[in-house]
């Protein structure tokens, strides 16, 4: 009798939003409570696994900024095997999947293998960590334009556009900042923002460990240092930080905090 081969299998690239499990999209929540196998990163929200089936198979390929666990051609062919054994595979993301999530590369390999798949948006960690910082990104009074900005150094400088990052009446977000913090509020200095400019980072935004801290772009170093803030990260640059005195309304409860996803 001929081999059927087996009905090729599904891939969906979830994003699980910045860290609270209630804000993650009902659809991520749903596929995540149908897949056959979890591929997941080391951020993403917490409790999420808690929501799979007891069978699926969870894999986990944790990447902290400079340590990667599987090397991402690896990972990519993990999702084509895994989805050519027929399996619903949710490849999950924090944040979302097309924001400095290296989304766009592995879905680029599903298609090479003709292997279908779906995108599932997340509330990107700017838009959460704003939110629960209460520091509007943009703001009629203060910024028209927001940018996010990759704040990951290679060999110790950061490669980015520091004229237009530094144009006045916008925000700049910048993931993967706290590294290369004293070098980013460097380089905006240098090209001409004032030292006064106002600049905060937001830790494990959207969770009970959220710790939020402000300043300017000569004070925000050291305060990051002192306080000794670690990944995940956020930094947000611009006028706009000066409205959290007013807007601030997360009191996260640090009793509550876990430290892992499962
Ligand atoms: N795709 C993700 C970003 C991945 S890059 C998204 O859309 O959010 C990882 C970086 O995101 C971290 O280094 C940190 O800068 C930021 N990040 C993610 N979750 C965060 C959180 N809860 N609080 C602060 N920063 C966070």
């Amino acid at each position: 009798m001929k081999q059927i081969p087996p009905a090729p299998g599904m891939v969906y690239l979830v994003g699980s939003g910045p860290g609270a499990l209630d804000l993650m999209t009902v659809r991520a929540t749903r596929l995540v409570g149908e897949a056959d196998a979890i591929v997941h990163d080391h951020l993403v929200a917490e409790g999420v696994l808690g929501l799979a089936r007891s069978d699926a198979q969870i894999i986990s390929v944790g990447k902290k900024a400079s340590k990667h666990t599987v090397p991402q051609d690896e990972l990519n062919l993990l999702l084509v095997r895994l989805a050519r054994e027929g399996k619903s595979v949710v490849r999950l993301k924090g944040g979302d999947p097309f924001i400095f999530g290296r989304g766009g590369e592995e879905i680029e390999t599903l298609c090479e293998f003709g292997i279908p798949f779906e995108v599932v948006p997340g509330v990107t960690a700017a838009a959460g960590c704003a939110a629960y910082a209460g520091i509007p990104l943009t703001h009629r009074d203060h910024a028209q334009t927001v940018s996010f900005a990759t704040g990951h150094l290679k060999d110790g400088s950061v490669n980015l556009d520091w004229q237009a990052l530094a144009r006045p009446r916008q925000t700049v977000v910048f993931y993967m900042g706290v590294g290369g913090i004293a070098e980013i509020c460097r380089q905006l200095i240098a090209h001409g923002l004032p030292a006064t400019h106002p600049a905060a980072v937001v830790q494990s935004g959207s969770t009970e460990r959220q710790r939020v801290l402000t300043g300017d772009l000569a004070t925000l170093p050291a305060k990051i240092n002192e306080a000794g803030i670690t990944s995940p990260a956020l930094i947000i640059v611009g006028t706009v930080v000066r409205l959290r005195d007013k807007l601030a309304w997360y009191a996260p409860d640090p009793s509550k905090g876990r430290r892992k996803a499962r």
